[in-house]
């Protein structure tokens, strides 16, 4: 516990920075000048259209982009994002690719298979997701429309160090569990998306960024309110945008800024999962890593115990110690520390000394 604050390891919806809760506290009844909440607000006015400008700039900044890509804020969460890339990218001979590595690459699948021609260009399910697939293990479809990747595999705990070259084909990632925790050059991808409640705000929003080129490649022939384009065109004001989730967003890049940018809190997340995985690594096999060491998660730390039994134990003690949302993911049982950014070094520091505890008594 901190003060009247859990440690809060949840999945997502996750954490968030207090100083972002506190100020969009102070800026809840009356926003500005304006004598309304933004919620009352028209996102016609001048006000809305600059927070939505203010916020793609700030996104586009953390991420370092190189000039040409657009920001679209969307609704519908990542998982609309798995129906949306098809109906917008597959075409006749030009089917969309996928790189299996866990359930959320699994679902983003399965809902391209429903709106046309798919392929696998890699799975790593004969491993049971403990490992991601190699450079050399790829196979591109020729002609594929697309290669979808997810960065981190934020139920298993495992996480891209180096990008996968898709060659010409372009590279689709869903970041929802990983953008802005680490350095990457994000110029490898033609399309980003993230769903806002794990890294970059509350739920109601999901940030695409996709490069110009790619989205002029998008069909026309959608429904118009499905189009990458149409997001495009009316930089996101086409309809009513998630506009007090955009808020959140942009106050949290704010926070990134201030952190000292992706950089500083790339190391921050390192120190903070290498506490976790250290603790792991030296309990002589009481905590078990479920994912091969070089692609382990600096987000989404997983572990298991002896037996479920020990497993449940563990929570419950937790709990009770202050620590929120630790038990693995139902799917696959053990456990899950989610460190995303807004989750402070102090919280893991507390949580390994905790698991040394816990094995002092119990192992
Ligand atoms: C949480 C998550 C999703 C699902 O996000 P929703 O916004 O709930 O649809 C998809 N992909 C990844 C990698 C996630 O972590």
């Amino acid at each position: 516990m901190n003060g009247n604050r859990v440690y809060n390891f949840n999945p997502g919806p996750a954490a968030l920075p207090l100083e972002v809760l506190e100020q969009a506290k102070e800026q809840f009844v009356a926003y500005g000048g304006e004598g309304m909440s933004l919620m009352e607000m028209s996102h016609r006015s001048g006000t809305v259209e600059q927070l939505m400008e203010e916020t793609q700039m700030l996104l586009l900044e953390a991420l370092a982009l190189p000039a040409g890509y657009h920001v679209l804020f969307m609704g519908g969460g990542a998982s609309s994002q798995f129906a949306l890339i098809p109906m917008n990218f597959i075409g006749a001979g030009r089917p969309g690719s996928y790189v299996l590595t866990g359930s959320f690459a699994e679902k983003a699948y399965e809902e391209a298979a429903l709106v046309g021609e798919t392929a696998v260009a890699a799975s790593s399910k004969a491993q049971k997701w403990a490992a991601l697939p190699e450079q050399g293990d790829l196979s591109i479809a020729a002609n594929s429309a697309y290669v979808h990747i997810t960065v981190n595999n934020t139920i298993e705990g495992s996480q891209y160090r180096e990008l996968p070259d898709t060659g010409d084909v372009p590279l689709i990632g869903d970041m929802t569990s990983d953008i802005l925790s680490c350095r990457r050059d994000l110029s490898r991808f033609a399309m980003v998306y993230a769903g806002a409640q794990k890294n970059l705000g509350p739920a109601g929003v999901t940030a695409v960024v996709i490069r110009d080129d790619f989205a002029k490649e998008a069909r026309s022939d959608i429904p118009v309110i499905f189009r990458y384009g149409t997001y495009v065109k009316n930089r996101s004001l086409y309809n009513t945008p998630p506009v007090h989730s955009i808020y959140m967003v942009n106050l949290v890049l704010q926070w990134v800024r201030e952190q000292g940018g992706v950089a500083a809190l790339e190391q921050r997340n390192r120190t903070k999962a290498k506490l976790l995985y250290d603790t792991i690594d030296a309990s002589g096999g009481f905590y078990k890593g479920m994912v091969e060491n070089k692609h382990r998660s600096i987000m989404n730390i997983t572990w298991r115990m002896q037996d479920e039994a020990l497993e449940k134990r563990f929570v419950q003690e937790s709990e009770r110690e202050g620590f929120a949302g630790l038990a693995g993911h139902r799917s696959v049982g053990g456990m899950r520390a989610s460190a995303y950014n807004a989750v402070p070094l102090a919280a893991c520091e507390a949580l390994a000394a905790f698991m040394k505890h816990f094995q002092q008594r119990h192992g």
